[in-house]
């Protein structure tokens, strides 16, 4: 399968070639036009497979042009969650209500999901090429670290990733400064998420840097949440989690479960979409959003407007977004090419656009206080939630069948925590986290420990100016 461009369908592209260059020439995302579909007797049958043997499934009905071995590859990299033969949990919390931890990878969110497999492919794509990408992020806390680790034995593949310097938690940044690998570099700048962001395009556009890549026989590449490399493998735990659950006897064969989820750029909720269309019995698609509200505006008004909205900074930090970049994605499946192209030009041109309701979902937003006094519920239960997370508890408690959506480990940010749970300030993170872990018979993951003690590697903090000396010069040497 070829997968084509939402503004403009006639643009079609292999797999391979989406994810080493993952937006379209003419401002669009590359998606499936038709999504494979499974039947009763697939989710029969598969009720005796595993998570990777239910992973190559969903992969090969997409018939793309990647070999299966490297799909294969990639999976393996999953060994390294902490269960090694299924890197998701699933747990029953309460009445109809379950959690699907997503955080159980190297860097304790939910992008590990995606990007642990991702880095395999990428990197072997290059090899089998024989070409050497850079891979440039900007981030706010969960990307960075998650395309850092995706990429630490990578020998095709270099990774720049930008931070705010003050603008992520304490273990993001650990994450992300001491990321060991010589291919990998982390540079924290001088400004806020925005110029991070803003500085990376400049860089992507900038005919000097490029020739400097050129004359280093680097191709630049990016592994932003819109490449759709990422988005395959957020179908597949949706998929998974259906199977679980009619496995374990929690589901029916004729009934159907809600799923929620916490969003941002909507790649998670998209997943859960395209699962749902493939056949996985999904009812309702809950979307929670925090303060910055404009998925709830969009799914119960119809209604994406950002004109006179400005970014509101949270305790879900994750979430903090005006520009959800995968709802195009959505758009594109629901209206076609030609509505897609006009509704994104509209964003553009007024900030705004209006759409008939989709059907299928549902949308609420949590506020922060809500969002503490969730954690502290949750608390007082014997379970410790992270901030992104806690705001699904919107969506409770739940008439059917429901599944919360967990993206990160709590340990990512503790000072959210202790505020929630405590009203306490933070004052020595690890020491605090360690008590509160014990508090609630938990430990602590050991990488993470681990990231107080180690040295660190990556002290740039630049001058929004000497971004491009820095990475040049790092490239150079
Ligand atoms: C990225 C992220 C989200 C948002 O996911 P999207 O796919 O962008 O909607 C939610 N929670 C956490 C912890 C994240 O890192």
């Amino acid at each position: 399968m070829r997968l084509v461009g939402t503004r403009d369908e006639n643009e079609s592209v292999e797999f391979s070639q989406a994810l080493l260059s993952p937006s379209a020439n003419f401002g669009g995302l590359y998606a499936p036009k038709i999504l494979p579909k499974f039947n009763l007797e697939f989710f029969k049958k598969a009720l005796n497979l595993s998570y990777s043997d239910i992973a190559l499934e969903v992969i090969k009905s997409f018939e793309f042009d990647v070999e299966l071995e490297i799909f294969k590859d990639a999976l393996k990299s999953y060994e390294k969650f902490d269960d090694p033969k299924c890197p998701v949990n699933i747990k029953k919390i309460d009445e109809n209500l379950y959690i699907n931890e997503l955080f159980h990878g190297p860097t304790r969110a939910f992008k590990d999901m995606a990007l642990q497999p991702f880095g395999v492919i990428i990197d072997a794509l290059a090899k089998q090429k024989n070409e050497k990408y850079l891979i440039m992020c900007a981030t706010s806390g969960d990307t960075g670290p998650a395309t850092l680790k995706a990429f630490e034995n990578s020998k095709n593949v270099k990774v720049v990733c930008l931070y705010p310097a003050d603008g992520t938690s304490e273990v993001q940044r650990l994450q992300m400064t001491n990321v060991k690998g010589k291919n990998l570099k982390s540079i924290g700048i001088k400004g806020n998420f925005d110029d991070a962001q803003r500085s990376l395009k400049t860089l992507l556009l900038d005919q000097e840097f490029k020739d400097s890549l050129k004359e280093n026989e680097l191709k630049l590449s990016a592994a932003n949440s819109v490449n759709f490399g990422r988005i395959l493998f957020q179908i597949i735990y949706h998929f998974y989690t259906y199977i679980y659950l009619l496995k374990s006897g929690k589901l029916k064969d004729d009934e159907s479960f809600d799923i929620a989820v916490p969003s941002g750029n909507f790649g998670n909720a998209l997943g859960a979409y395209y699962a749902k269309k493939m056949g996985a019995k999904i009812g309702d698609i809950l979307i929670v959003s925090n303060e910055n509200n404009v998925l709830t505006e969009l799914f119960n008004s119809g209604v994406y407007d950002i004109k006179d909205k400005t970014l509101v900074k949270t305790i879900s930090p994750a979430m903090d977004i005006l520009i959800s970049s995968n709802v195009e994605r959505l758009l594109f499946s629901e209206f076609g090419d030609k509505k897609t192209k006009l509704l994104m030009e509209n964003l553009a041109k007024d900030k705004f656009y209006e759409i008939p309701k989709i059907d299928g979902f549902r949308a609420k937003f949590c506020t922060d206080k809500e969002c503490a006094n969730s954690i502290k519920d949750m608390a007082l239960k014997g379970m410790l939630i992270d901030p992104h997370t806690a705001t699904t508890f919107k969506f409770t408690p739940a008439k059917k069948p429901t599944v919360l959506t967990s993206t990160a480990h709590w340990v990512k940010f503790t000072p959210s925590m202790l505020e929630a749970i405590k009203g306490i300030k933070t004052t020595n993170e690890k020491e605090q986290m360690m008590m509160l872990a014990s508090e609630f018979n938990q430990s602590v993951p050991a990488e993470i420990l681990k990231l107080f003690e180690s040295e660190e590697i990556h002290k740039d903090i630049v001058e929004i100016s000497d971004i491009k000396k820095t990475i040049l010069n790092w490239i150079k040497q």
